[in-house]
């Protein structure tokens, strides 16, 4: 429970698309990327453990926007956004992921409550965003129609490659250079922070880490073309240099975003109100970078549950409490109530999640189209809700990479099963969660 009165307070939420969490210095990675990220770790709150409840945007963001378990009913209101307005605090989001496309077919409408919800994208960027997608859904087909042994394959990619080895532009996605980077969204947000007359919840959404990994100044951009356009295209034939670089490239953007940061704290300095605001920084879900046979986050293969794609940074900063690690587990489920917490203001009755202050120490559930995970603190259970076959269990204690499956492991497995259905059956007490009755159905029927 936080003891301190915040009631005059902004919030500022910076989700940064597709960080992982193992890729923040203070977090342990080798390299030392995120300088100014780690000072703010250092000085707030970090939760080493956070977990998002969903690996693709279209699931996490409204599910930690109105702290509900993806995918989200389309008669939810209550953001985030929603409870800060009716709550007297001018409220504004700059977030040029295209999800509030899907948010509009399919999903609860994140953008509600905002005075301000920005996309910054023109009809251009938007019509290219479309083309892209659906390429890359072209280009899946083709990838799952020939096994990569097959002399047909082999003759369209030596004959690609070959292509786009000569002609890196010719196919090359401009993404990179139309969705608008964490410079010119801060432009944006401290110009509307200018013309506040009172507290704000303000929510900026960067997009730099996300692929096309492309930092601007990198030095060989032939090799940079070639290698965002065989990432969208040909993801299964990365070499393991092609992996190295890609990596790199991807460390690149997150250096980029942390300097970034910095220089909006500079900007919240100049126009004095940094002293008052809590600032939260983490991400939607984290990315792959082959280590269970797969890239990114979903788009050319199967989105996975595994802790690359959903141990996301958390940190918060501008509270009394300055130092502090927690390593409890805890879910992103949780972010919007602990906002309301911190404000001193009720959490609705239809949020889900508790306080991130709250001392318990549960499971959690993560969901994905097609799969069903739920991780406790030593283990992660995960079911394919396709079939209820080849499903998972990893001792996260002692196989911490998720490599060896011990889902013959009968009392392990039905105590977390149990577990599970339990927690699902809780949420279910709350609100109808559409989930658990076919969730029971494969459990039972296994
Ligand atoms: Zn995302």
């Amino acid at each position: 429970m936080i003891k301190e009165l915040n009631i005059d307070k902004n919030i500022i939420l910076i989700t940064i698309d597709c960080l992982r969490a193992d890729h923040l210095h203070c977090m342990g990675y080798k390299k030392n990327i995120t300088p100014n990220i780690d000072k703010m770790a250092k000085n707030g709150i970090l939760f080493t453990n956070a977990f998002s409840n969903a690996p693709y945007t279209p699931y996490s963001i409204p599910s930690f926007i109105v702290s509900r378990i993806p995918p989200i009913d389309k008669e939810i209101k209550e953001t985030i956004g929603l409870v800060l307005k009716n709550n007297g605090y001018y409220t504004a989001a700059f977030n040029p992921n295209a999800i509030i496309f899907s948010d509009t077919f399919e999903g609860c409408n994140i953008s509600n409550g905002f005075d301000v919800y920005d996309m910054m994208l023109n009809y251009r960027m938007r019509f290219s965003l479309i083309i892209g997608c659906i390429r890359q859904r072209m280009m899946k087909y083709l990838n799952s129609s020939f096994k990569s042994n097959t002399p047909i394959f082999k003759i369209i990619y030596n004959m690609y490659s070959k292509i786009i080895r000569k002609f890196p532009n010719i196919l090359y996605p401009k993404e990179h250079l139309i969705i608008p980077n964490a410079e010119s969204i801060n432009t944006e947000a401290i110009s509307w922070i200018k013309n506040q007359k009172g507290n704000f919840f303000l929510w900026l959404h960067y997009m730099d880490v996300h692929e096309p990994y492309a930092p601007r100044n990198y030095n060989n951009q032939n090799e940079l073309l070639y290698l965002i356009t065989k990432y969208r295209d040909f993801p299964n034939m990365i070499t393991e240099k092609e992996r190295e670089i890609l990596i790199n490239l991807y460390d690149l953007e997150i250096l980029y975003v942390d300097n970034q940061i910095n220089n909006l704290i500079e900007k919240l300095k100049e126009e004095n109100c940094l002293k008052n605001s809590i600032i939260i920084i983490t991400s939607d879900h984290g990315e792959e970078f082959g280590e269970h046979g797969a890239f990114g986050h979903g788009g050319s293969f199967k989105a996975h549950l595994y802790d690359e794609c959903i141990h996301v940074p958390l940190i918060i900063y501008g509270l009394e409490k300055k130092g502090m690690v927690i390593e409890r587990q805890v879910q992103l489920l949780d972010l919007s109530p602990t906002i309301c917490e911190i404000l001193n203001i009720p959490i609705p009755h239809i949020y889900l999640g508790k306080s991130l202050f709250n001392d318990s120490d549960g499971g959690i559930i993560v969901n994905s189209e097609f799969d069903i995970a739920y991780r406790t603190k030593n283990y992660k259970l995960i079911i394919r809700k396709t079939d209820g076959e080849n499903n998972e269990l990893y001792d996260l204690k002692n196989d911490p990479n998720e490599f060896i499956n011990i889902y013959f492991n009968n009392k392990i497995l039905k105590n977390l099963e149990s577990d599970m259905i339990k927690l699902l059956n809780n949420y279910n007490k709350k609100i109808k969660l559409g989930i658990t009755r076919s969730i029971k159905n494969i459990i039972l029927n296994r």
